[in-house]
């Protein structure tokens, strides 16, 4: 299947935070789901009669994003949410938030740093869910009372985390001890994890911890990340504190997530060793409208976005390779996942390095190296856009979003368009099962 995007007014291609990578008035040709040909547009120039067209002489025509801190088994943090998410209905929300993650929020590929499991991703490989393509750690590690720990308002369940209890394919997301510790990296590993999330201080949204208290010990972390190294792993780390951004650091944490207290000093650090970072700023906004949530979590609301865009500004004059994520973890984020994007130009992150770390510089870092880039070879994964939103993801809000590309084909309509439907997604899976079946 051949389809050909012609004539598009402005093109960004994801593979650098400059100007090289935009392109005006060029033709993207696609071809059986890969991008075959990134072309100046020549008016009149013979077409393959084979391809199918669409005039984009005035849409924008990005790569798909890559949201690199998802959390797709969660719809809300408050008790009532957390149980939905632990209840045999769970899968059901699950398949509804990946394909608005998709379909509305534009992404086309997603790290889930802790609750997505293998056959999540598996299904979404298959055809079986319409979603962004996935990768996961599975469980976010933390130590008992750390911030993965959600109990019940009568802090029951001594060994138990409500936020994501064991299950098929997910042991406890709470470990204790070095050796504790390096067999739930084994058990992730061996559960299919693509990477391994640890708590490296303590969280802003769970009840039972201090900003200002150590999450893991040295030697847990030394021990999780030691193990991590030994299967070829990289890790990521949820981390607001100083101390617990120098932690991670020193232990060979590859993104640090959230990053609210990084200073100057903290920056040449995570230079020294090549670490990415992952402000999360859309999800810290959010959180100071929250309602419903204990005083004790709104007081840690405060303190968070007291230092983050100064945070996000140190990440930004040192050079720090700084990615997407959203973390959309609070009811209304998911499939509006764009919105990381307008937050991190508000805290000052031009526009093309916010972009770039949204596209083909998240996509090497996540190791989903097949996708963020539209050059020939890479997955035909991209959106098209009646507006600028190169030069403002605020145009999102207005309604921008014409198409999501994942794979060459379509999920919004757009006319000319070839689309994918979740009934043909369906039928595929059972046909490609019966066939199987069959032999
Ligand atoms: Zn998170």
């Amino acid at each position: 299947m051949k389809l050909l995007l012609e004539n598009v007014h402005k093109l960004y291609d994801g593979t650098d935070s400059g100007a090289r990578a935009l392109h005006e008035n060029v033709d993207l040709l696609l071809e059986n789901g890969r991008v075959s040909a990134l072309v100046p547009h020549r008016p009149g120039a013979p077409r393959d009669p084979a391809a199918k067209v669409v005039d984009c002489s005035r849409y924008t025509v990005t790569p798909g994003l890559i949201d690199c801190h998802g959390h797709v088994t969660i719809l809300g943090l408050r008790e009532g949410d957390i149980g939905r998410m632990n209840g045999p209905a769970s899968a059901l929300w699950v398949e509804k938030v990946l394909h608005t993650t998709l379909v509305d929020g534009g992404v086309t590929t997603l790290r889930d740093v802790g609750g997505a499991t293998h056959w999540m991703k598996r299904a979404v490989a298959e055809g079986v869910m319409l979603g962004p393509r996935l990768k996961i750690s599975v469980c976010m590690l933390s130590t008992t009372g750390g911030h993965a720990d959600f109990r019940g308002p009568d802090r029951c369940h001594a060994e138990l985390s409500q936020l994501w209890p064991p299950a098929p394919g997910r042991p406890s997301s709470l470990c204790d001890g070095p050796w504790e510790c390096r067999k739930r990296v084994r058990e992730l590993a061996a559960c299919g994890a693509d990477l391994i999330k640890v708590c490296a201080s303590p969280g802003v949204a769970s009840p039972g911890d201090k900003l200002e208290h150590r999450e893991f010990a040295p030697e847990e972390l030394a021990a999780i990340c030691d193990e991590a190294k030994a299967r070829g792993l990289r890790v990521a780390a949820h981390a607001h504190s100083a101390s617990g951004i120098e932690l991670a650091l020193t232990h060979g944490v590859h993104d640090l997530q959230h990053i609210s207290f990084l200073d100057a000093r903290l920056v040449d650090l995570a230079h020294q060793k090549g670490a990415t970072v992952t402000p999360t700023s859309w999800t810290l906004f959010e959180l100071t409208r929250a309602k419903g949530l204990p005083a004790a979590v709104m007081e840690k609301v405060k303190q968070v976005n007291e230092h983050h865009s100064t945070a996000v500004r140190h990440a930004l004059a040192g050079e720090l390779p700084i990615l997407m994520g959203t973390d959309a973890v609070w009811p209304g984020m998911h499939g509006r996942n764009w919105q990381e994007l307008v937050h991190l130009v508000r805290d000052g992150v031009p526009p093309l390095r916010v972009w770039h770390g949204a596209t083909g510089l998240a996509a090497r870092e996540i190791g989903a190296t097949d996708t963020g880039t539209l050059v020939p070879g890479q997955r035909a994964d991209l959106l098209i856009a009646s507006a600028d939103v190169l030069d403002d993801p605020a145009r999102f809000e207005h309604g921008a979003l014409l198409e999501v590309l994942q794979d060459g084909l379509g999920h919004r309509g757009l006319a000319g368009v070839p689309q994918r439907t979740f009934a043909g997604a369906s039928r595929a899976a059972l046909e490609a099962l019966f066939a199987e079946s069959r032999g």
